[in-house]
């Protein structure tokens, strides 16, 4: 199974995700937590993201789509991907499908975690410092929230339009999002997987 996660800041994807993962027996791909991996490792890729990470900002595409192909590939080609975190904008999501289609990795689903933007603003400030995330201050979680408004909602059109989305309630408790997904996927599982 071959799964896109699309969610505000707070919306719970990275849980989602995992789960999810463990569900179809799929990996979990976290487009942050790999951009965060080369910030700590200190390399000259890591230098240019921190800023952009920092600030609540995308980093390019070009960049974040280097990273995220091949580890795409490879989890497509063993039990498939549940991607958290990318794509994020509308080109990414285009160069995704380009790039999927020739590959026969395509997503047969995306899942749009949908929550009122003030609630996700409160969550975050709950958890804001436990993790050690320099982007979980105010000032940036409410900026990270207008890029995702602004950058990444228009990918629940693109996705709807490929007549692949699902829709599911991010507010409701955790165990009842996870179920409420698995759900929505079924009648989009490929036979094969
Ligand atoms: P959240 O969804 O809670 O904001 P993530 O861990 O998914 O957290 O992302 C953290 C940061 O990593 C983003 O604010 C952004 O700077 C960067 N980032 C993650 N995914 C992408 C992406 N697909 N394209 C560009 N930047 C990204």
């Amino acid at each position: 199974m071959r799964v896109v996660l699309i969610g505000a800041p707070g919306s719970g994807k990275g849980t989602q995700a995992l789960r999810l993962a463990g569900h179809y027996g799929a990996t979990h791909l976290a487009a942050g937590d790999r951009l965060r991996a080369e910030v700590a490792s200190g390399n000259e890729l890591g230098r240019r993201l921190a800023g952009y990470l920092s600030r609540g900002d995308l980093v390019p595409d070009d960049l974040v789509i280097e990273l995220m192909w091949r580890p795409i590939v490879e989890a497509a080609a063993t039990g498939g991907y549940v991607l958290d975190g990318f794509p994020r904008t509308l080109a990414q999501a285009e160069a995704a499908y380009a790039m999927g289609t020739q590959a026969g990795v395509t997503a047969h689903a995306a899942v749009y975690l949908e929550g009122d933007a003030q609630a996700l603003v409160g969550r975050m400030l709950r958890r804001a410092g436990t993790g050690g995330r320099t982007d979980d201050v105010e000032s940036v979680i409410r900026h990270r929230l207008e890029v995702f408004e602004l950058l990444t909602a228009p990918l629940v059109e693109h996705y709807a339009g490929r007549g692949m989305l699902v829709r599911v309630d991010a507010m409701a408790e955790v165990d009842a999002v996870t179920a409420a997904i698995e759900a929505a996927l079924e009648p989009l599982r490929p036979a094969a997987d």
